[in-house]
């Protein structure tokens, strides 16, 4: 049997978190994404619920005193958490529980949850992220500069986690994944 485990996801922005989440959990019914609740604009396409709960400023200090947040941070003018419940809920029932999130919030979880198992996913090199995030084609010329700027001061913490990943060709990277994530439990 599974024992529920933390994974904690962390690498610059475009560097492809989503999409090889997605990915994951496509192959894999026992991993469970924790949906984050962000101040941050829904973009086209986002879904309430499914890809973040968009709240307010006020809601979302509401949140923090409440402490209803396992972690939380500022990326790029907005604000990002993890709701506590349904992480805890998930570890319970045997999920292997994925965050998603950036590295402050990483290195809060390494001090309140040092078994969760941390990841850091990192590019080919830089240029190939810079084309990535513009790739996208959804965030402002203002919004990839400040980003590519925070993703400087992540690369250089990626020595930090527990495991790095380069994300290359797509399938050897979920592959390594894999090798990871389904460690058999002792
Ligand atoms: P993140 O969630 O880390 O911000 P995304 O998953 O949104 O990144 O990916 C950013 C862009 O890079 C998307 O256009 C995605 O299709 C592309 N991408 C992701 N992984 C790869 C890969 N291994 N090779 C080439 N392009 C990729
Ligand atoms: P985006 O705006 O591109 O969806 O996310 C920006 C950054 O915030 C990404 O690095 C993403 O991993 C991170 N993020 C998403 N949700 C959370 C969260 O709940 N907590 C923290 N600390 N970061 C998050």
């Amino acid at each position: 049997m599974t024992n529920g485990r933390l994974i904690v996801l962390t690498g610059p922005s475009g560097v492809g978190k989503g999409t090889l989440v997605r990915s994951l959990l496509q192959r894999h019914s026992q991993l469970y994404l924790s949906v984050s609740v962000t101040t941050r604009s829904p973009r086209e396409g986002e879904i309430e619920g499914k890809h973040y709960y968009f709240v307010s400023r006020t809601k979302f200090v509401q949140m923090v005193e409440a402490g209803e947040l396992l972690e939380w941070a500022e990326f790029a003018g907005n604000f990002y958490g993890t709701p506590i419940e349904s992480v805890k809920q998930g570890i319970q029932e045997g999920k292997l529980v994925v965050l998603e999130i950036e590295l402050e919030g990483a290195r809060q979880i390494r001090d309140t949850f040092p078994e969760a198992v941390r990841i850091f996913i990192l590019p080919p090199s830089w240029d190939e992220l810079e084309r990535r995030l513009r790739s996208r084609g959804q965030d402002s010329e203002d919004a990839i500069a400040r980003r590519l700027q925070r993703a400087k001061e992540e690369i250089d913490a990626a020595g930090e986690f527990d495991f790095q990943v380069i994300n290359d060709d797509l399938q050897g990277t979920l592959e390594r994944l894999e090798s990871v994530l389904f460690v058999p439990v002792s």
